[in-house]
């Protein structure tokens, strides 16, 4: 964790950083954040999540505490006062501290607005090298995962389940055998016949950022993207798999439930479009 943490307009470090016991996000979840990429000292696709954050604010119907583009300006800040190279940005915005706890949203309090800085390796990752394991769970979230909201705590046993059953990645599936996403990644998988597949957006799953790049990408390389639904059964047959997401970019999936994925070793398809994202990050996505 980097030093210096942003809260409701001073720039503070991070271990006096406080916000009040009274606050919606820790009392109800009632919040929504975003997580960007930093590579070079600069935000990668950051305005795909900019337009996230603001349409989960509006969801919730959480008003902005500023404007968006000043929300830019406080990250970079972050990334200069911590002097972060590569790593993370997390921002959230929470309906803020009532007078007392109440259900009903209530009409004083103030939105809170923090944000922290963490250093990560993101392209030298091991990970991207040999792949990562992933099991399934069943997906026992709220309705609305189209919102990128601070509930978070399927997501939280998901990913416990994969680190103790020796994963780094748990993929949650509904009840009808289909596959919605990773617990904090959008899930892909390259079909025997070369088509890429990954669920489409809807309240079912998040509509990952990196997603939306990567399948721009593999459709600049000729690959089919189909979007829809794979059951379990599809993906235990894949040629391929692989995750995506802004803190990892893309990692192949080379098992599920202990079953190798193709040839159990990342796949040139993951690895070239890990390649193609780098490259795309790193030239074109700059919001400096
Ligand atoms: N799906 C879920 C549930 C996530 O939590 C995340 C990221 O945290 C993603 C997908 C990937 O989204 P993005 O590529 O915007 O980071």
């Amino acid at each position: 964790m980097s030093d210096i943490a942003y809260v409701n307009g001073a720039y503070i470090p991070i271990g006096e950083a406080r916000v009040s016991i009274l606050d919606r996000g820790f009392l109800f979840a009632d919040g929504v954040y975003e997580v960007a990429a930093v590579i070079g000292g600069r935000l990668i696709d950051n305005e795909s999540h900019l337009s996230r954050l603001e349409r989960s604010l509006r969801e919730l119907r959480i008003g902005s505490p500023i404007p968006v583009s000043r929300i830019a300006e406080i990250e970079a800040e972050l990334i200069a006062r911590n002097g972060l190279s590569e790593g993370l940005v997390y921002l959230q915005i929470t309906r803020g501290a009532a007078a007392e706890r109440e259900f009903g949203f209530p009409t004083e309090a103030a939105p809170t607005f923090v944000a922290f800085a963490q250093k990560k390796n993101i392209i030298a990752s091991p990970a991207a090298e040999t792949g990562v394991k992933a099991l399934t769970v069943p997906d026992l979230r709220w309705a609305r995962r189209d919102i990128k909201s601070t509930a978070l705590l399927a997501q939280v046993l998901a990913k416990q389940a994969a680190l103790e059953g020796g994963c780094q990645e748990a993929w949650m599936v509904d009840q009808d055998g289909f596959v919605t996403e990773g617990s904090s990644s959008t899930a892909f998988i390259l079909t025997g016949a070369n088509v890429l597949v990954t669920r489409l957006n809807s309240s079912a799953v998040l509509p990952g950022c990196t997603r939306k790049a990567v399948q721009l990408l593999a459709e600049r390389e000729g690959l089919t993207v189909e979007e829809r639904s794979f059951s379990l059964a599809e993906a235990y047959e894949a040629k391929e798999a692989f995750l995506t997401s802004a803190s990892n970019l893309v990692l192949p999936v080379v098992s599920l439930d202990g079953r190798p994925i193709g040839s159990g070793a990342p796949g040139d398809t993951s690895r070239l479009l890990r390649r193609r994202y780098i490259e795309w990050a790193t030239n074109t996505s700059r919001t400096d």
